[in-house]
């Protein structure tokens, strides 16, 4: 019997410059979280779909992150999808917060249930996408040069799936292993007895650091910003617990629905100054002592706004730090010093700090000393040369935008997505783009993030209630309007004003130093909380989706 994949591969896409063979009503790019819903969902309404994944398998973000150490920061139960009784009920979480091997099995055992892999095409990567008016259709091309056509593309590649490496001289001339975090192996790297090097301190690197702290001989971490950091908490999921978690999923994933970032966690109604120092310094420690993102999502409703009151939090932070490591030189080295707590987002962690209490691990700040070069055994910073045997880039991704612009995405009279984004993205509910008929993104640039599967399983199914509403109508285009774009970009400015994260350069306000043109700060998510995010998507909807131009 033809394997499911053997079949894909003899579909004989074309390859001659003629007109693409292989049609589909759908192809969606990406085979994460949002694309394995997407694809159930489009099946659901009897299209022909075909999913393109540059990676062998699926799972996006936790099919590629295998470094030891990645897990998720959202609780388990959160993040699972929803949208079926019957998985809730088979699958069982077995810690608070999975490891990758966990949600990586979790997603696969998603794909094998619901037969999803017949659809999708392993090591696939899409190269470009092109919009033809005279068709109504697009016609995409994967990096092997074969090419297909489709009514709808929709994209779902991810917001943190673009990785970027550093840009520092002599990377091509290390003669030892290096890996990019996301790039991780999948046989793994050995650091018993090996000197190693992290280049970043980011939230992966603060997860993996640990860990090859543990084993490594010598550990040397290259520090440019330090990350305001809070404990993770993470514990075994007992039987009787996963009963519970189980019997109380509807109001679990209701919690998440009702609050801003879609996570169990809701601001406290109160502001930083409305209670004494006593109980203010008490609701903290309680806090930090408390699984997950508490701390960040569960704080006074004003830490992210008033300077004042995000002043006093990362004050408790920092003393948290000095704390928790020995040598105070090192300690201040690790303490932020360019942003206050929560305005980026905030890395959990399991004994990092401790870490540099070690005598096998060393801090470099490169502000003080830059990195060089890289040379064939090491690193060379202003002030010394470090032998390797092993590099970690922990630098990254290109977020957000990223993803995208890697791909060559020509809409109407052949314009290019990525010069119209060039100032920031400008989108219609972050779904839609004025110039790209039948282009859908699941989680595109302007959409509400936070705990990702509950954004994701909403955006999903808006995109293919409106793929359906098309259908049923025999619409064959469906673009955004200027004046939607217009007026949604505004709002999203709007609702990011005044909030101190928009201030502040990380992956959210689109800067990455290491790419060009993302020098500048933009506002790249849409910030007025996922409630209010879903309120104007369904009024859209329930208007027929009279705000987009449709044929
Ligand atoms: C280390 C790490 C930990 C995280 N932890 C959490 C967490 O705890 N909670 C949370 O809410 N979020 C977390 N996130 C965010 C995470 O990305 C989302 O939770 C979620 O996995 C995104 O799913 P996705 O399907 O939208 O995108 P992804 O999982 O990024 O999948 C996108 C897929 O698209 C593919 N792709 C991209 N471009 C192309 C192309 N041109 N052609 C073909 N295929 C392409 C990629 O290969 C990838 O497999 C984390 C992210 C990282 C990197």
């Amino acid at each position: 019997m033809m394997r499911a994949q053997d079949a894909i591969a003899a579909e004989r896409p074309d390859r001659s410059s003629g007109p693409a063979a292989t049609e589909f009503d759908a192809i969606v790019i990406g085979a994460g979280v949002s694309g394995l819903y997407t694809l159930y969902k489009l099946r659901a309404l009897g299209l022909r779909v075909r999913v393109f994944e540059t990676g062998t398998g699926v799972g996006g973000t936790w099919y590629w992150n295998r470094y030891p150490g990645a897990r998720f920061d959202s609780e388990s139960y959160t993040y699972g999808y929803s949208f079926s009784p019957e998985l809730l009920e088979e699958w069982d979480w077995a810690e608070r917060f999975a490891s990758q091997p966990e949600t990586e099995r979790y997603l696969n055992h998603v794909a094998d249930k619901f037969d999803l892999r017949r659809d999708i095409r392993f090591e696939s990567r899409v190269t470009t996408a092109q919009y033809r008016e005279e068709t109504r259709c697009w016609e995409v091309e994967l990096e092997d040069g074969s090419r297909y056509r489709c009514r709808f593309l929709i994209t779902a590649i991810g917001v943190l799936s673009a990785a970027t490496m550093p840009r520092i001289p002599g990377i091509g001339s290390f003669l030892g292993t290096s890996c990019h975090t996301h790039f991780w192996p999948k046989e793994g790297v050995a650091f018993a007895g090996k000197r190693v090097a992290v280049i970043g301190t980011g939230a992966s690197a603060i997860q993996l650091i640990p860990h090859v702290a543990k084993a490594a001989r010598q550990l040397t971490v290259f520090q440019r910003t330090p990350n305001w950091c809070a404990p993770l908490h993470n514990d075994r999921i007992g039987d009787e617990e996963m009963r519970g978690i189980r019997a109380r999923y509807p109001e679990i994933f209701a919690r998440c629905n009702d609050t801003p970032g879609c996570f169990i966690h809701a601001p406290d109604p109160r502001a930083t100054h409305e209670v004494t120092p006593e109980e203010r310094e008490a609701f903290w420690e309680k806090l930090y002592g408390e699984p997950g993102f508490g701390i960040w999502q569960g704080n006074f409703r004003d830490i992210l706004v008033d300077r004042a009151a995000n002043a006093l939090v990362s004050d408790f932070i920092a003393r948290k730090i000095r704390q928790r490591v020995k040598d105070p030189a090192v300690a201040e080295k690790l303490i932020p010093k360019n942003h206050g707590f929560g305005t980026r987002r905030v890395p959990l962690e399991t004994g990092y700090y401790e870490v540099y209490n070690q005598s096998n691990v060393a801090l470099v700040d490169i502000n003080e000393t830059p990195i060089e070069c890289i040379t064939a055994t090491g690193i060379r910073t202003s002030a010394a040369e470090y032998e390797f045997d092993i590099i970690i880039y922990a630098t990254g991704f290109d977020a957000i935008t990223g993803s995208f612009d890697r791909i060559d995405i020509a809409g109407l009279g052949g314009q290019r997505l990525k010069d119209k984004w060039r100032d920031g993205p400008q989108t219609f509910l972050g779904i839609l783009v004025e110039g790209f008929p039948n282009l859908l993104m699941v989680m595109g640039p302007h959409a509400g993030l936070g705990n990702f599967p509950r954004a994701a399983e909403y955006s999903v199914e808006w995109v293919t209630g409106l793929v359906r509403f098309a259908r049923d109508r025999g619409l064959t285009r469906i673009e955004a309007t200027q004046a939607g774009v217009a007026e949604w970009t505004e709002h999203v400015l709007a609702t990011g004003q005044g909030l101190l994260m928009n201030e502040i350069d990380s992956w959210m306000t689109g800067v990455n130093r290491n790419v060009e043109g993302k020098q500048t700060r933009k506002i790249m998510r849409y910030s007025g909380g996922h409630p209010a995010f879903r309120e104007h998507c369904d009024a859209v909807a329930a208007q027929g989706y009279r705000r987009l131009s449709l044929g």
